[in-house]
């Protein structure tokens, strides 16, 4: 109630407020350290067996796609705004530094980079790294409101690299409905 009041308030969106966090936007976020969720990770990972880290993809396209209807319900701003706001308040809520750059103006295709993420760091499952490019495909297809967006890493921490990388495309699904119709 109190991020509403906020919002209209300021009467241009939550990109113009410099106060509102996404802490005030969420009520059942829960604090918790990433070794900990490493460790739980790990532990359902095993669980899982074989299919593992498509129960990790699955599971953060799920979050992904919660978040942003949440965030479009509450924040009633442009969607781009809405992007913008979740890249900002990633780092101070835990899961790294993450740079969006685009390739075509207006487009979703891009790449994100997602840097100094503890659980990244720190998890030996490579789940981790499936959790996240499901995130930003759930997150991203209903920010677009409709077709699938398809991501895939081009760098990994696991492999060495300093920062995970996600290649953001439009679904193939997507591009056949524009043709046909
Ligand atoms: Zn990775």
């Amino acid at each position: 109630m109190i991020a509403a009041i906020r919002l209209r308030g300021k009467g241009k969106g939550a990109e113009g407020n410099g106060a509102l966090k996404l802490a005030d936007l969420l009520d059942d976020a829960v604090l918790v350290r990433a070794r900990t969720l490493a460790k739980i990770m790990e532990a359902a990972s095993k669980a899982a067996g074989a299919g593992s880290l498509e129960f990790w993809h699955e599971l953060g396209e799920e979050a992904g796609e919660g978040m942003a209807s949440l965030l479009i319900a509450k924040m009633k701003t442009k969607r781009a705004r809405i992007v913008k706001f979740l890249l900002g308040e990633a780092r101070s809520a835990g899961w790294g530094k993450i740079t969006y750059c685009g390739r075509r103006f207006g487009g979703i295709d891009g790449t994100l980079r997602i840097e100094d993420s503890p659980l990244l760091r720190i998890d030996p499952t490579g789940g981790a790294c499936q959790l996240y490019r499901g995130y930003v495909e759930g997150f991203l297809k209903k920010i677009r409101g409709s077709g699938a967006v398809s991501c895939s890493e081009s760098s990994c921490v696991r492999k060495g690299s300093p920062f995970c990388e996600l290649v953001i495309e439009k679904g193939r699904e997507s591009w056949l409905r524009s043709v046909i119709t």
